[in-house]
Order: structure tokens, then C-alpha cells, then sequence
């Protein structure tokens, strides 16, 4: 495996800058996910890691070497789109032997069943081998689709939402599994996706990005206990951060300068009142089972956190809110740090 940098990228087009001045440095073995909104720029980003774009501005290089201009195929990288991209005339063995066979490596057939063996047993489709690849579920086509990169040993795996057309527990494990695949191959990754609990759960590090910028670098914690501004604060946590203006609760300990306090599920507690400065009603309560999302209203403004199902709570009631650690925003959104106490 190897490692990847991408020193102050940016790529253009037309009139949309789609990476704007984007530096990266993925090491050797590490899982990056880059998290973001549709049109925020991952793909063109993976696009120009794979040679697939090139910069307008900026170099890429692969384990020190400047590949900015180097054709796709000399970059030694595998990409695994969303969609299952199969052959599907050819059996799942020959799907994943596909890219083995192709001139450029000239594999001895003996090694390609080999590599096509063990492929298949780590994505538990072993005994799949002979179907016709349009004979297997979405979840199996897209174990293919993930087969036929993991076959290769290139320098670096480039994933594009790949879980994103799968139903929701499929996807969950097929996570999982490729967690446990990455760890075993201690294979370099960079993957691209909007959802949170992907980036949470997969990557070493999550990058933030938006507008083709990178807003924030971190390991998941970092990233989801310590927002750069309020974009990033709002990107992870469901449900989603609450944000109150200060001035609305004067009471709070806000660092000077604040604009806004950040309110995560876990920073608020609701409780009877007991003298209490932050009053709210309930609003709502929906059920989700192991939880409740209660719904707030402080001051004309709506908060949602999470209650015990066992919290005896009801619609219209009247209740202390209690802050814990909330995050501070200044006027532009960025965090500020609270004051010591
Ligand atoms: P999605 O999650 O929807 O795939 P994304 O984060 O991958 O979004 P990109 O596909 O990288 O976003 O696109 C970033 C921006 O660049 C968007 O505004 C998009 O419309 C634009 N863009 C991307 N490729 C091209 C292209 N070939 N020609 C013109 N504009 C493009």
C-alpha cells in the first residue's frame, strides 16, 4: 500500500470551482472518508486522485511521487463506483478475475484463481463463484463490484459511496465487513459519501467538506466532539445539533464573544422544574423504541433531544432544560472555546 497527498488541489468547471484549494494527506494503511453534501466535490476530488481529471492548480502524489500529470493507468489505483459496474454476461469469477487478466499485469492464470479464491472468501460470496453475475442479490453484486478491486493490490482503493444503492441493512453490513477487510489487507482507502454513520464508522479520519473546501480533518471523535464552526458541528450527531442564539438564554456561561450555543443530544438534560433558569414545553414525543426524540420549544425556538423512554414526559408539559458542555459559535460560525470553569 502507500500513501496519497494532495497539496492545495483545485479543479474548475465553468463557472463551478468543484475543488477549491484542497490539501489532504492520507497515510499508508489509513481509511479516509470524506463526508459531505451532494455537489460538495467528493467524486471530482477521487477523479483527480485517480488521474480520471486533472488540476487546474495543485500537485497529487503517491508515496512521494508526483503523479499530477501521470495517466490513470500508470497510478496504480482501484476505483469502486455506487453503481455495480458488473459484467454481467460473465460468471462472478470471472468478474473478479477480470481485472487480472487484463495485458498491462499478466497474471498467471493458477495466481488469478488464487486471488480470486481468497477474494471471494473474504466477502463470504465463495460459494457464488459460478453464478452469472445478474444471478446474486444488490447486496452480492456490490461485494463483486468491491471483489473486483480487492483482487488488485494497488496502491490505493478510491470507493464512491458504494453502500449508498444497497437497503438499509445490507448496508450496515456490508460496513462492517469491509472495516474488518480493510483492517486485514491494512489496505490505504479513500472514500467519499453523505452519510455520517459511514464516516463515523469506517474512517481513521473524516474530512468535512463543502463547496469543494475541506473544512475539518480529524479522527471521527475529534471531528464529532470538537467542530471547527457550526457547518461542521451540524454534519455529525443525529438528532442533529441544536442551535440556540445567546442571546435568548443570558444565564448560560458563554465565552465572550459567543453568537450561538451549540446543544448536541447529550449536552441537554430535561428535568422537572426545581428552579431553573431555561424553561421549555414539550412539544412532541415520538417513540422510536429503545429511545424518544422530545421535542422542544425554548423561546420561540424548536430543540429536539433524546429521552428514557421510562422519563414520565408529557406533550405541553412544562420542564427545566439543563445544559452540560454545549459548544460556542461566534457571529461567522466558528467554534469558540468555553470558558474554564
Ligand atoms: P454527489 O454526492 O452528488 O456525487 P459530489 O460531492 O461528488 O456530489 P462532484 O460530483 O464532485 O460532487 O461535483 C462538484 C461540483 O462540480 C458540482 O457542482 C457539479 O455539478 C460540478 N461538476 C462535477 N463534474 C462536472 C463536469 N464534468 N462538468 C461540469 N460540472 C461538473
Amino acid at each position: 500500500m502507500a500513501d496519497v497527498n494532495l497539496r492545495q488541489v483545485s479543479k474548475r468547471f465553468g463557472m463551478t470551482e468543484a475543488v477549491s484549494d484542497l490539501s489532504l494527506a492520507i497515510d499508508d494503511g489509513e481509511f479516509v472518508v470524506l463526508l459531505g453534501p451532494s455537489g460538495a466535490g467528493k467524486t471530482t476530488t477521487l477523479r483527480l486522485v485517480a488521474g480520471l481529471e486533472r488540476p487546474d492548480a495543485g500537485a497529487v502524489l503517491i508515496d512521494g511521487r508526483d503523479v499530477t500529470v501521470a495517466p490513470p493507468g500508470s497510478r496504480d489505483m482501484a476505483f469502486v463506483f455506487q453503481q455495480y459496474s458488473l459484467y454481467p454476461h460473465l460468471s462472478v469469477y470471472d468478474n473478479l478475475a477480470f481485472p487480472l487478466r487484463s495485458p498491462v499485469h499478466r497474471v498467471p492464470e493458477p495466481q488469478i484463481r488464487k486471488r480470486v479464491e481468497q477474494t471471494a472468501e473474504l466477502l463470504h460470496i465463495a460459494g457464488k463463484l459460478n453464478n452469472r453475475a445478474t444471478r446474486l442479490s444488490g447486496g452480492e453484486m456490490q461485494r463483486v463490484a468491491i471483489g473486483r478491486a480487492l483482487v488488485r493490490d494497488p496502491a490505493i482503493y478510491l470507493m464512491d459511496e458504494p453502500l449508498s444503492s444497497l437497503d438499509a441493512k445490507l448496508r450496515a453490513e456490508l460496513r462492517l465487513e469491509l472495516k474488518r477487510i480493510q483492517l486485514e489487507l491494512g489496505a490505504t482507502i479513500l472514500y467519499v459519501t453523505h452519510d455520517q454513520v459511514e464516516a463515523m464508522t469506517l474512517a481513521s479520519r473524516v474530512g468535512v467538506i463543502r463547496d469543494g473546501r475541506l473544512l475539518q480533518v480529524g479522527t471521527p471523535r475529534e471531528i464529532y466532539e470538537n467542530p471547527a464552526d457550526r457547518y461542521v458541528a451540524s454534519r455529525l450527531g443525529t438528532p442533529q445539533i441544536n442551535f440556540l442564539p445567546v442571546a435568548l438564554a443570558p444565564d448560560v456561561p458563554a465565552p465572550p464573544g459567543t453568537e450561538t450555543i451549540g446543544i448536541r443530544t447529550e449536552h441537554l438534560q430535561i428535568a422537572s422544574r426545581n428552579g431553573g433558569a431555561l424553561i421549555g414545553r414539550v412539544h412532541r414525543i415520538e417513540h422510536l423504541g429503545e429511545q424518544n426524540h422530545v421535542h422542544l420549544e425554548y423561546r420561540g425556538q424548536t430543540m429536539i433531544t433524546l429521552a428514557d423512554p421510562h422519563q414520565p414526559l408529557q406533550a405541553g408539559e412544562e420542564v427545566e432544560l439543563r445544559l452540560r458542555h454545549p459548544l460556542y459559535f461566534d457571529a461567522a460560525g466558528r467554534r469558540i472555546p468555553a470558558s474554564p470553569e
